[in-house]
């Protein structure tokens, strides 16, 4: 077996089975995301559109797309027609512009709001009072083209293993807080990475975002 595969199983032993595994490929040539598609690995993740596009371009059609990275409104066309998860709506802009270019082709689109936890200042999303108040307004259902499924966030980038639990659960217990303010579809909570994510299912995520520990490293960080 090869080693993307033999990863990939390691991993997937240690997920229940409603826990949804998005393999993270972006760098990554084509010959290894197909390597973990014969693996049977059906959901991927890029952070760059043009390079999502490529692939879906190229690689079987019934993968599923997730955009993981900042989406920068100005490309969300490109990906619209096919994208499976947008998980960094990270403003209201967003959801906004996401919602104009489904109806443009005439689809829902799935997506995740991105929640800054990290005590760490660099990371985007939106902050727990502003999700409060696009719940109050009730803005968020007038964007009929966009299904809000969930949440996503990141913690921050550190060996400290109590501050990524505490990021984690502020995250969860914000998701049990808010989840019946968006109706029935929201379901998914997105966190966890390589170095992380079995905190993050111990805090109760039900998708993880793995790249390194299923493709190697990464030669250069998108
Ligand atoms: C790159 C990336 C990942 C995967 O990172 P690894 O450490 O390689 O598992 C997950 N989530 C986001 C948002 C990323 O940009």
């Amino acid at each position: 077996m090869s080693n993307i595969a033999n990863n990939l199983q390691n991993i997937l032993s240690e997920l229940n089975s409603d826990v949804t595994l998005v393999a993270v490929s972006k760098t990554k040539p084509n010959a290894d995301i197909q390597e973990a598609y014969d693996a049977g690995q059906r959901h991927f993740g890029e952070n760059k559109v043009q390079e999502m596009v490529d692939k879906w371009e190229s690689l079987p059609k019934d993968i599923h797309w997730h955009m993981i990275g900042h989406v920068q409104t100005n490309k969300i066309k490109y990906m619209a027609p096919f994208v499976h998860l947008i998980h960094g709506c990270d403003r209201e802009k967003v959801l906004k512009m996401v919602n104009k270019e489904a109806a443009k082709n005439d689809r829902t689109i799935d997506v995740l709001l991105q929640v800054h936890i990290a005590e760490e200042s660099s990371k985007f999303g939106f902050d727990e009072a502003e999700l409060l108040e696009l719940i109050e307004s009730g803005r968020w259902s007038e964007y009929e083209n966009v299904r809000i499924r969930g949440l996503m966030g990141m913690a921050t980038f550190t060996d400290d293993q109590d501050q990524i639990k505490r990021e984690f659960a502020t995250l969860k217990t914000l998701f049990d807080k808010i989840s019946k303010s968006f109706g029935d579809a929201f379901d998914t909570l997105s966190m966890g990475m390589s170095g992380d994510y079995p905190i993050a299912l111990e805090a109760g995520s039900n998708m993880v975002r793995v790249g390194s520990a299923i493709f190697g490293a990464r030669n250069y960080d998108a």
